[in-house]
């Protein structure tokens, strides 16, 4: 996959694609805010994080996964870009190297109006294993009679290929076209279009269909949750449990500090070019909600352990508020179980706990003062607090 490297493969206990994802982008922008959720579009967690985008890139190789952007951009009004490959071979010889590209959009047919969605496959998808094998057993016994098996199981589904090139390709369009419609700067050519980049004039082929009046899709425009009983798919119950990683979006000021530096200098300005504005640096609004969601702790949760009002919590999520007083965030980071340096370092303010100890005592002064002279990086510091530590036990 994009931004896998070979010393991945040997590791014990592989990263999830979204690490792995999550590493890229990070290297790009030390404070890129990210949230990694090891999950399904069909999970409530996934869907309450998608919907704090403007726009979804889907990449989704799955039927069930088409179908849900479809629904999310019907009833949450949040358009989405999704692209697939596909390749077919005979005897040695590629046959077809195809990529689509499809808009999903609250005013356009969905997925199902499009023809996109294979019905068994979305069905094989949605199944326990139980109810599979069982499947395979009825259809069998019917071939046996004489009977058409097919109407209990068409047989197992191809394994996808996955092929970089072509998935690297259709990534990078997408996330173009997704930048030039955020930016009003372009459209796509079609809501829906494929090409094969093995034929002569790559084989260019628009596929657009007008919305199926008896689709539910052009019926329950907006209506968010209120439209649960017509979303096209729901998730099986069967399925495991979604899992927010740990939020890699804390990183020390010093990397920032490094990454300003590179900046100024021009270096990689052409990669960072979207956020250079700032748009996508944490702020402490949204560090401090990646912190509570990755704890499982509700809005009314922190704010009853922190002892303020729950409206408040909100408002500092939202930033619509400043940053509270240093002593406050290191209560929340108290109730959420977690160190406060990251969150504190946002709000460039310092706990009276260490202020005191600061300003009550010179040599302590004059120690960071030094430290400040050297120019340490959070590596030295990392190696000095290490130090203090064993000389303290010794
Ligand atoms: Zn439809």
């Amino acid at each position: 996959m994009h931004g896998s490297r070979f010393e991945d493969a040997l590791q014990k206990a592989p990263a999830t694609k979204v690490e792995l994802l999550a590493r890229l982008i990070r290297e790009i922008n030390p404070r890129a805010r990210i949230t990694c959720i090891q999950g399904n579009i069909l999970d409530d967690v996934v869907l309450d994080a998608l919907l704090e985008c403007d726009l979804l890139l889907g990449c989704t190789d799955s039927q069930h996964g088409r179908a849900a952007l479809g629904d999310i951009a019907a009833h949450y009004l949040l358009p989405s870009i999704d692209v697939g490959v596909t390749v077919a071979a005979k005897a040695g010889k590629l046959k077809a190297q195809i990529v689509e590209i499809c808009r999903h959009s609250p005013q356009l047919p969905c997925p199902f109006c499009l023809g996109r969605i294979d019905a068994n496959l979305l069905s094989f998808e949605l199944m326990t294993e139980e109810e599979r094998s069982q499947r395979r057993q009825v259809a069998a016994a019917a071939e046996a009679e004489g009977i058409d098996g097919r109407a209990y199981w068409v047989g197992d589904p191809a394994p996808e290929l996955t092929v970089g090139y072509l998935t690297t390709l259709a990534g990078s369009l997408a996330a173009g076209y997704a930048e030039n419609l955020l930016m009003g700067a372009a459209e796509m050519p079609h809501q829906r279009f494929q090409f094969d980049v093995g034929l002569p004039r790559f084989g260019f082929n628009p596929v657009e269909k007008p919305r199926n009046p008896d689709c539910s899709c052009g019926k329950t425009i907006g209506y968010a949750d209120q439209a649960r009983a017509d979303r096209s798919v729901s998730r099986p119950a069967h399925w495991p449990q979604p899992r927010i990683l740990e939020s890699p979006s804390a990183v020390s000021p010093c990397a920032c500090a490094e990454f300003q530096k590179k900046l100024k200098n021009g270096v990689e300005y052409q990669l960072n070019m979207l956020y250079v504005g700032g748009t996508m640096e944490a702020t402490f609004g949204q560090m401090l909600r990646e912190l509570r969601r990755s704890k499982n702790v509700s809005q009314r949760d922190l704010a009853a352990k922190v002892g303020v009002d729950f409206s408040y919590i909100s408002k500092l999520e939202n930033d619509r508020l400043p940053p509270p007083a240093a002593d406050t965030v290191m209560k929340i980071c108290q109730a959420l179980d977690s160190e406060p340096d990251a969150l504190l370092s946002v709000t460039g303010k310092v706990p009276s706990d260490v202020k005191e100890m600061l300003t009550g005592n010179p040599s302590a002064l004059q120690f960071v003062r030094e430290a400040q002279r050297m120019g340490l990086a959070s590596s030295d510091w990392d190696r000095l607090g290490r130090t203090l530590r064993r000389l303290r036990k010794g």
